[in-house]
């Protein structure tokens, strides 16, 4: 099972997403498959979460 499998899957469709080989953790990627935008939590093993909304309302 620990073969090369560097994917994390997308939280929100559940698609494999590659991880660029240079990729960091905290880098924002979009999910290819619906587009939402994620960000790396972990390169080894390859994780991603959902990036958080920013919000353009600040100082309300
Ligand atoms: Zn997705």
């Amino acid at each position: 099972m620990a073969d090369s499998s560097s994917a994390a899957e997308c939280p929100v469709c559940g698609a494999q997403i590659q991880l660029a080989a240079d990729a960091v953790k905290g880098e924002l990627i979009e999910c290819s498959d619906c587009g939402t935008e994620l960000e790396i939590i972990s390169i080894d093993p390859p994780q991603v979460h959902e990036a958080p909304q920013e919000e353009e309302d600040w100082g309300e």
